[in-house]
């Protein structure tokens, strides 16, 4: 029986309401004492007979915490009368502050009780929730270092701030109607407008029909209503690409196919999007041509309120940026950039200190991680260096390894130009210097020109941080499992060793060692990039055949076109070379007339597994090639296959084609991932090797991702998928640090 020690609690414990945890624990057991964050740790000066029930409830914490270590050391000295929360002293962090969580169900509650202050408050939270990463400028975690500091607290707000009865005990968000952040309506030139009632006046435009520049938690949104898709589509210069929707709960239900793990994601404290398989695959096609749409609830008390006013039962609500580029967070750069594009704005006047997307999520699996899951923090064994991860080109992020532990950062986006590359160094600058991480090492993409290499290289020469240059798909591996493992990524583009394209690719071995042990085969993209924009051009590329060129020719092309199309094959000029999978059902989805022109990333082969959702899928012939030291399918043979069909049912024409194309969709992708499950059983089964990790954006499709699984479970292989990171290029950052780590340990 102990009666008195100090408690060093290490992990997530500041911004989720250890301290006010603490407090009540202390209050309850009749613990005398103090508790403080330093920047670090939390710390707990603790005395009493009941010391130990108290431990045994510090060492589960309260609910957002993520508890690490718990560590107790002697204690002197007499306890003080009661039990304190002292200021914060500042200190690096080694652990990290919480993500962003979406408003609690007793917030919630506040909104809509005539009772409550909170009533119809657009900004109330609690500890246990509302924003965090968004609004935080330094640690350790306390008012005076985020956006919430130029908000004076009110006497009343004072008063639950330090009641360590109430839910918003040392919320340092704790903000109300009187003192706390206001909203504001703007007309499209930005001016204030006169009105008592923003949430009000701004749901009755939007019924209306007006978008709305709406300000989050995170950045902007643009809103509207349903019937005004197309007006946004042609306002935004947007044509295909769908839109994520807001929708009201007792709406979500009949749109879309909702399984117990999606609605436990959805109402989680994430509150990501879902991407969901709709009922009628052909409803809401303004929103989303795809089979799916992505959905999210209402997530912060701005949402909550404006759906009780809303008639309409969902919204468009898409992040605010321009194509490529990052989501805008200031007043300033919205009324600038969305001149023409919406409407009203619905402003509110709280900093916005760090950008942060709604995150999305697809049959559990992670597509952006972002708001609700980072920073993420992974605890690993990576050895002593301090490592960044830079990331590749799209779909970025970084990730910083010290100590013991891996922290990404939320979506940064495509780095492909300045202003997305600063976002990207601002972003590791600012984790870097939470952390007080000081690079050892600093891995990059194998890619020599991507933006995020010439950072990596820049930085190194500034620190003298030693580079370690990481192949694209070897990363995703890395991310994935530390074992031994047959490794099967499946995803666009990424540069190989040998300079080529890859992204069809089965490794063997174990992080830092994987050998390349099959791979589609390689095939042309004529024109390089411009057979990613253009896919009838990959289409000749796999398959240089005159009847091919008939085809393109009957749909509108050129004599000229087509005559410089086969010369460039012919010859090899202005051809890069793929084993690209996204290559190869971009192909397809060409051939099939089902997308000609690639308006964002991954549409030709999404809308393609849209198509074969309805299909019936057919076992084909599968070819395989050995080559030294790596078995390749041939992708050529299926293109083929699918080639000859279709031409067989065009001729049948009508209903009847439009039922072919889906079976063809469908068979393709079947046999693609039964091809690409092969080579991953033959390497297993040479090396003896019984795990099978697979990773790349393209497995996110249902399909294909099942008939692997179903290949590779039947002989009694275990299929391993990362449910804490991205399945694509989200991934990469953390797997390059993961490979760097394991190579300086060598
Ligand atoms: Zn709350
Ligand atoms: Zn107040």
């Amino acid at each position: 029986m102990r009666d008195r020690g100090r408690i060093l609690v290490r992990g997530i414990v500041q911004g989720v309401g250890f301290r006010p945890f603490v407090y009540a624990r202390a209050h309850a057991l009749g613990i005398r004492g103090t508790v403080k964050n330093t920047g670090s740790q939390v710390e707990i000066d603790a005395w009493g007979d009941r010391f130990d029930e108290f431990l045994a409830d510090v060492c589960r914490g309260p609910p957002l915490s993520r508890i690490d270590s718990v560590e107790i050391l002697p204690l002197s000295g007499s306890p003080p009368a009661g039990f304190g929360i002292l200021i914060s002293s500042s200190g690096t962090l080694s652990g990290m502050i919480p993500p962003d969580v979406a408003t609690c169900g007793e917030c919630v509650g506040d909104l809509f009780d005539e009772k409550s202050r909170y009533r119809g408050y657009f900004a109330t939270s609690c500890v246990n929730c509302g924003p965090r990463y968004s609004i935080i400028e330094s640690l350790p975690y306390d008012r005076e270092r985020t956006s919430m500091f130029s908000f004076t607290m009110c006497p009343e707000c004072g008063m639950e701030y330090t009641d360590p009865a109430c839910r918003r005990h040392h919320a340092q968000t704790i903000a109300c109607p009187v003192c706390g952040p206001r909203l504001t309506l703007m007309d499209s030139d930005g001016r204030a407008m006169e009105i008592g009632d923003p949430i009000g006046e701004a749901a009755e435009l939007l019924d209306a029909g007006d978008i709305l520049a709406i300000r989050g938690i995170g950045g902007f949104h643009i809103a509207c209503t349903e019937e005004r898709a197309g007006e946004l589509k042609a306002r935004l210069g947007r044509t295909e690409q769908p839109f994520a929707v807001m929708v009201r709960e007792d709406a979500l239900d009949r749109m879309a196919r909702i399984g117990d793990e999606d609605w436990v994601l959805l109402r989680s404290e994430v509150h990501p999007i879902a991407v969901l398989v709709k009922r009628d695959p052909s409803a809401h096609a303004a929103i989303s041509n795809l089979h799916t749409i992505g959905c999210m609830l209402p997530y912060a008390p701005l949402h909550h309120l404006l759906f009780a006013r809303l008639k309409a039962p969902l919204l468009i609500m898409t992040s605010a940026n321009m194509p490529g580029y990052p989501m805008i967070t200031e007043i300033d750069t919205a009324v600038g950039k969305l001149r023409g594009q919406v409407d009203y704005y619905l402003t509110h006047d709280r900093r916005i200190l760090n950008r942060c997307d709604d995150s999305v999520i697809r049959d559990g699996f992670i597509i952006r991680l972002s708001r609700g899951i980072a920073p993420k923090r992974t605890r690993i064994d990576l050895g002593p260096s301090c490592i960044l991860g830079v990331g590749p080109e799209l779909s970025s992020n970084v990730t910083i390894y010290k100590d013991g532990f891996a922290i990404t950062s939320p979506h940064v986006g495509h780095v492909r130009n300045p202003p997305t590359l600063a976002y990207l160094e601002e972003t590791a600058e600012r984790i870097r210097g939470w952390l007080g991480a000081e690079y050892d090492v600093i891995a990059h993409d194998l890619h020599p020109s991507f933006l995020s290499t010439g950072y990596a290289r820049a930085l190194a020469e500034e620190t003298g941080a030693e580079l370690v240059p990481v192949q694209h798909h070897r990363a995703h591996v890395a991310a994935t499992t530390l074992e031994p493992c047959i490794g099967i990524t499946i995803d666009g583009v990424g540069y190989g060793d040998d300079g080529r394209v890859w992204g069809g690719e089965v490794f063997g071995g174990q992080v830092p060692h994987l050998d390349r042990v099959g791979h589609l085969e390689e095939v042309p993209m004529p024109g390089g990039d411009l057979a990613t924009r253009f896919p009838e051009r990959m289409l000749y590329g796999i398959l240089p055949d005159e009847r091919v060129l008939g085809l393109l020719m009957e749909r509108g092309w050129t004599d000229i076109q087509c005559g410089v199309l086969a010369r460039q094959v012919e010859r090899g000029v202005n051809v890069a070379w793929a084993s690209s999978t996204g290559r190869v059902l971009d192909a397809v989805s060409a051939l099939l007339g089902i997308c000609r022109e690639r308006t964002y990333d991954g549409e030709p082969a999404m809308r393609l597994e849209s198509a074969a959702s309805g299909g019936k899928a057919s076992e084909w012939p599968l070819e395989f090639v050995q080559k030294p030291g790596a078995e390749v399918l041939s992708t050529r043979s299926l293109v083929r296959r699918a080639f000859d069909e279709y031409l067989e049912a065009k001729e049948s024409g009508g209903n009847q084609e439009q039922k072919a194309v889906s079976d063809i969709a469908a068979s393709v992708q079947f046999n693609l991932a039964r091809g690409i499950a092969h080579i991953a059983i033959h390497a297993a089964h040479e090396s003896g090797l019984s795990r099978i990790a697979l990773s790349g954006g393209v497995v996110y499709n249902a399909a294909i991702r099942e008939t692997i699984r179903r290949e590779v479970e039947q002989p009694g292989l275990s299929l391993l998928m990362n449910r804490e990171y991205p399945l694509g290029d989200g991934c990469i950052s953390y797997g390059q640090c993961v490979w760097a780590g394991m190579v300086k340990r060598e």
